[in-house]
């Protein structure tokens, strides 16, 4: 197997070279000098913690006349983002962020592939308080480097290892498979019927999970263009033992299948309502940051609207804490309502994907400022000055603010529940992150 690529981007002068030097060892690296079209880079080998890559210095990259730099720029973040499995931009922390870091910003927002933000020439190591400007990029949490003398560099290889890994594993597991679905849910709740009505009117194919503990099974289909793998966790339970612990297996196989999805499907059975396990393994999902839709199955067995009324209220009530779950009442026997199944998946899939421009966000943090809503302990008054999204699958955004640490369950709700109000986030759950600015 190829080794993993990691291209190094950012404007000439930031400290490219330099830094991949100092992380290329020097009297370790071997330096491709490779010939023809890829003359503008230099390749060399690299290993931290057993973990073997190579880096690709874009340094190179020779500036033409006229307005050629902003072009050359751009080719080199999109020349990264192509052919590299993930990419280091490099900003200069000395000088700030200009218009070709901005530039390079936008294409890099884009990429799926993981980048990580190092903000270089940090020379004087814990100034983490100088940091915050670079949240502007929206590219998630910068890592203070110094490439001269090194600080920070351990730390933010740690993560770029941890990340190749996750890389290599995912393309092991799913080549593109689209949205990951796992069907959860106690036995008898419905789980296979469901599967079934999901997916018998599409191709699919079915295949088992890699691995000895064959405990779901996978289903690929496209429905209306769009690729899903429904996860069944229900599947081989038949050809279990017995005497197993059912209700057990059922949940250690409901967090396997959470820890591969991007949705997860809870099927409850509306006639026994919501049970502690159900509870528990919606609780996990959450906790996990996997996106959810909410099935009262066999709803052709519940009669009268006042019977309908009050189940799906007291469900309601008791999943409160994913509030942001859609509830659909279906009969996976009839196939009734079922397809309003897809419509919950993809919205909710959308919305874990979500980006919300950072300008949206501080004009959203502006009117609450202004309606007065904050937090005090004695004299201390919470004021939050930015906001940005940090992460995606699931959204993620930090708050930057005078005391972070006065900041209560109750204010993190408020703040929650407004961003959800001012921006449709329906499916997801959304993790918030305050952090000290003065
Ligand atoms: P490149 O054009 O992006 O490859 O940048 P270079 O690696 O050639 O570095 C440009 C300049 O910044 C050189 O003078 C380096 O010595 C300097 N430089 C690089 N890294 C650091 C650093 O961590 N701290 C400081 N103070 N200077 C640095
Ligand atoms: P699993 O253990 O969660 O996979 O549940 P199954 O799909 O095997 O369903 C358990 C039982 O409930 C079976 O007898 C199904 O026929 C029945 N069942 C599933 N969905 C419905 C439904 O929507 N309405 C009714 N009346 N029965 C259902």
């Amino acid at each position: 197997m190829p080794l993993p690529l990691v291209a190094v981007v950012g404007r000439p002068n930031v400290g490219k070279s330099t830094f991949v030097n100092r992380i290329a060892q020097a009297d370790e690296a071997i330096v491709h000098e490779m010939r023809g079209v890829t003359r503008d880079r230099s390749y060399h080998e690299a290993d931290w913690n057993g973990v073997e890559f190579k880096l690709v210095d874009t340094g190179g990259i020779e500036m033409g006349d006229d307005d050629a730099f902003q072009g050359s720029i751009r080719n080199q973040a999109l020349a990264g983002a192509n052919e590299a499995d993930v990419i280091i931009f490099l900003v200069d922390g000395k000088t700030g962020i200009n218009a070709d870091d901005e530039e390079v910003a936008r294409i890099l927002r884009r990429t799926k592939k993981p980048v990580f933000l190092a903000v270089n020439k940090m020379d004087t190591p814990n100034r983490d308080d100088e940091l915050w400007e670079f949240y502007q990029l929206g590219l998630g949490d910068p890592w203070p480097v110094s490439a001269t003398h090194g600080h920070g560099t351990g730390d933010l290889l740690d993560a770029l290892v941890e990340e190749l890994r996750r890389v290599e594993l995912s393309e092991e597991n799913d080549e593109d498979d689209g949205i990951n679905v796992a069907i959860i849910g106690r036995p008898n709740a419905g789980k296979s019927s469901l599967t079934n009505r999901l997916t018998q009117n599409e191709r699919s194919i079915v295949s088992d999970v890699a691995g000895t503990t064959r405990d779901a099974i996978d289903t690929h289909i496209t429905h209306n263009g769009q690729r899903y793998t429904i996860v069944d966790t229900a599947g081989l339970r038949r050809k279990s033992q017995i005497d197993e612990d059912v209700e057990y297996y059922g949940f250690v196989r409901a967090m396997r299948a959470i820890d591969r999805a991007d949705v997860a499907l809870l099927v409850i059975d509306s006639t026994l309502g919501l049970t502690d396990q159900d509870q528990r393994v919606a609780g996990f999902a959450a906790e996990r940051g996997c996106a959810m839709v909410i099935v009262l199955n066999k709803w052709d067995l519940v009669e009268g609207p006042e019977a309908k009324a009050e189940i799906r209220e007291r469900i309601a009530d008791r999943l409160m804490f994913v509030g942001y779950a859609p509830i659909i009442a279906i009969s996976a026997l009839t196939g009734k309502k079922v397809d309003r199944i897809w419509e919950a998946i993809d919205e909710a899939y959308e919305n874990f994907n979500r980006t919300i421009p950072t300008n949206k966000l501080n004009t959203w943090l502006a009117e609450i400022r202004e309606s007065g809503h904050t937090v005090t302990k004695g004299k201390v008054i919470l004021r939050m000055k930015y906001v940005t999204q940090t992460a995606t699958r699931p959204p993620q955004f930090t708050f930057f603010a005078n005391r972070p640490d006065v900041v209560t369950d109750n204010f993190e709700r408020f703040l929650e529940n407004r961003l959800r109000e001012s921006f449709d986030l329906v499916g997801t759950p959304i993790k918030l992150k305050f952090k000290k600015k003065d």
